[in-house]
């Protein structure tokens, strides 16, 4: 059944999961901070919303898709944020990685209005978006998840219910953990190979082969060999969940050792000004502490 979705955020994400939903026939009003991002949407039959509460108003379901806490902040609680039109028995879907503190905030006031808020973390990167086939880490309400699903179903390939409000969002600086470290330590290991005269080809080969293989290797390695760092997804958005991890694991009183030190080298890449590099660019900072680089 169509239905009537307002949507916020169209950066790397946000635009092609609004354009599988206006593909899919439901009636989008979409905002984006920055106008001049949504030409392809109202191609598409989306109508612009001139503020997020705009794109609220009437809206069976929200989705919003930004940067931070403090942009979600913004878009639900500043002037002209949803809450200004939120209907009662809405669903926000926001699939921000944020704090799941902040999120918890947000489902507090937005209940207040008598609608019903998800976190709905994703992962998959931009080809996922594009494709349809998100994975989706989900907090709230399991009724609330139910009655969402099928427009879910719209933009994911799996949805995987956490628990209650943030859960999803836990879930998600957990798995984010994972990976930067995983990319950071290849990335050294490629470095070191690189340094003794072993060529990048091979030894992804020797990867490939090995128990420690990985999908994200296998993805990332033809970028790094190319020196292409175009953003799938930002370094300085890994690093944001980097830093929410490491609060994370303060409040909740989980040492990360590996975290801290893996966070520290995202944290030089951003001051030496790669922020906006898609978050592989980490083995530039590893390339240039050794003298050498990992190209085919
Ligand atoms: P992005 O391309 O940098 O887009 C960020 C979006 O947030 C833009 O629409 C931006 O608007 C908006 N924004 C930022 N600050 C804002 C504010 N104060 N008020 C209103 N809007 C604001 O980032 P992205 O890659 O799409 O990521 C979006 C979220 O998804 C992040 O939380 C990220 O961690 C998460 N995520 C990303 C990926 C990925 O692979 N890229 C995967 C999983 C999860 P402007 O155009 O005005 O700047």
């Amino acid at each position: 059944m169509p239905e009537s979705i307002g949507f916020i955020g169209l950066g790397i994400m946000g635009q092609p999961m609004a354009l599988n939903l206006a593909k899919a026939g439901h009636k989008l009003a979409v905002y984006n901070r920055t106008p001049g991002k949504s030409a392809a949407l109202e191609a598409a039959g989306a109508r612009v919303a001139a503020s997020p509460a705009d794109a609220a108003r009437d809206a069976s379901f929200v989705i919003i898709i930004v940067s931070d806490s403090a942009a979600v902040e913004s878009v639900v609680t500043g002037n002209g944020g949803i809450l200004e039109t939120l209907c009662a028995g809405a669903i926000v879907i926001d699939s921000s990685t944020i704090s799941p503190a902040v999120s918890r905030k947000m489902a507090c006031m937005a209940a207040g209005k008598g609608a019903s808020w998800l976190d709905a973390a994703v992962t998959g990167s931009k080809l996922a978006a594009e494709k349809g086939e998100l994975t989706y880490m989900i907090g709230g309400e399991r009724e609330t998840f139910d009655r969402a699903l099928p427009i879910l179903q719209v933009l994911g390939k799996k949805h995987i219910y956490c628990g209650l409000h943030g859960l999803g969002l836990s879930a998600k600086l957990a798995q984010n953990t994972i990976q930067a470290t995983m990319v950071e330590v290849f990335c050294e290991g490629f470095v070191l190979a690189a340094k003794a005269g072993v060529r990048p080809e091979t030894m992804l080969e020797i990867i490939q082969s090995s128990m420690a293989r990985a999908g994200i290797t296998d993805f990332k390695a033809p970028f790094i060999f190319k020196g292409d760092f175009t953003p799938y997804f930002p370094l300085k958005l890994m690093h944001k969940d980097l830093e929410l991890a490491a609060e994370a694991g303060y409040a909740q009183g989980v040492p990360m050792p590996v975290l801290a030190a893996v966070k520290e080298m995202y944290m030089a890449a951003k001051a030496q000004g790669k922020g906006d590099l898609d978050y592989a660019a980490i083995v530039t900072v590893l390339e240039e502490l050794a003298g050498v680089k990992v190209r085919t």
